[in-house]
């Protein structure tokens, strides 16, 4: 058997020797005589298993005691509507920027329930930039203000937390949740769906600010409201317990390799390695982000043309090199390096840029 490297940007490669591990104790979890996905969700074997990601995940993240971590589904997008619901109050207005594809995903998500109103926009600059925060009109009164941390589409990314004054800054961590330290503490709410950095799809963390549970926010079934979830510790109705267990396991790997400040370094490197393949091809490879704001995690680029682009999809996925096609929206090609990523497999697709150009440049 050999594994490909796998450029996806999500559901993504998640690291061999989690499941390695998921593959030992598929047919009997720690000498229970059952899969942990056959026990109930409420038995001593789960509950344990739930309770030891969570604090993992504190652990890696520095998740400061007030801030509740909540195991849902739904994914990002439905985090998206739920955090209108549960923290803007019927025809509040709420603050959102928009550097990309998934900003407008939050927008619409939320505007059945929130006044939105879109502080800053990079689309006339191509979301080739994140707006300046000097420019950004924040509201008075505003419920939150929203960002995207990284577009994992148009590939800009913050460097760290902006200044929003008074509002809670909420932010959709979805593609570079753990990948590097973060400042928990100012944000009022961090959301991700687990996909990209932190597992397997069926699940995703939120991660707020317990005072925030007090908002009433909107007329909504208990289903739908945070505050219950964080009661009952996502257990208000069956969870997803192998998808909470495999993310488990991501988290605990993490810890093992070092931790955010491990991965930062590593994630850095890797992007170089990529960044500087693209800036010295002499045009043939582009990436038009602006350099302050290139994503670590997802990097678009794109060759002089369509069937250029095409040979490239295929000759590298000939090569052991999976998933490079860019998302639709954007076309091109894109290389999603999440920690579950091995500089091995970057510096395979540098390699493999290289000698593509060698051969079609
Ligand atoms: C993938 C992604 C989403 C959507 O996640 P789902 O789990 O499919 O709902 C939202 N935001 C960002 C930044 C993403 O990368």
């Amino acid at each position: 058997m050999t594994r490909a490297y796998n450029f996806s940007a999500g559901p993504a490669t998640l690291p061999e020797a989690v499941l390695r591990q998921a593959q030992a104790e598929m047919l009997d979890w720690n000498g229970v005589g059952a899969s942990i996905v056959e026990l109930s969700h409420r038995g001593a074997e789960f509950m344990a298993v739930a309770a030891q990601a969570e604090a993992d995940l504190r652990a890696l993240m520095s998740i400061p005691d007030d801030y509740a971590v909540l195991f849902m589904q739904g994914g990002a997008t439905t985090q998206q509507a739920l955090l209108a619901l549960n923290f803007a109050a019927p025809g509040q207005r709420a603050d959102y920027v928009v550097t990309g594809h998934w900003s407008k995903t939050a927008i619409k998500q939320a505007r059945p329930y929130v006044d939105v109103h879109v502080v800053a926009d990079g689309e006339a600059g191509g979301f080739r930039d994140i707006p300046p925060r000097a420019q950004w009109a924040l509201s008075p009164g505003a419920a939150y203000v929203h960002i995207t941390a990284n577009e994992t589409i148009h590939g800009v990314e913050y460097r760290g937390a902006p200044d929003v004054g008074g509002a809670p800054l909420f932010a959709d961590f979805s593609s570079s949740i753990a990948s590097e330290p973060i400042d928990v503490s100012k944000y009022g709410l961090i959301y991700a769906g687990a996909q990209k950095n932190l597992g397997p799809v069926g699940i995703s963390v939120v991660i707020v600010r317990r005072e925030l549970l007090e908002r009433a926010g909107q007329p909504r079934a208990d289903i739908f409201t945070y505050a219950s979830h964080a009661a009952r510790d996502s257990m208000l109705n069956t969870p997803p317990t192998w998808n909470w267990y495999l993310l488990g396991l991501t988290v605990r790997w993490m810890l093992e390799q070092g931790g955010v400040e491990e991965f930062a370094r590593r994630n850095a490197a890797k992007a170089a390695l990529v960044y500087q393949a693209i800036d010295a091809s002499g045009g043939f490879y582009r990436n038009e982000v602006a350099p302050a704001v290139r994503s670590r995690m997802n990097i678009p680029f794109f060759l002089p043309d369509e069937a250029l682009t095409a040979r490239f999809v295929a000759e590298s996925r000939e090569a052991g090199l999976l998933a490079l096609k860019g998302h639709k929206a954007v076309g091109g090609l894109r290389a999603s390096l999440y920690n579950a990523m091995p500089l091995e497999g970057v510096q395979a697709l540098v390699d493999f840029m290289a000698d593509f150009q060698r051969r079609h440049g």
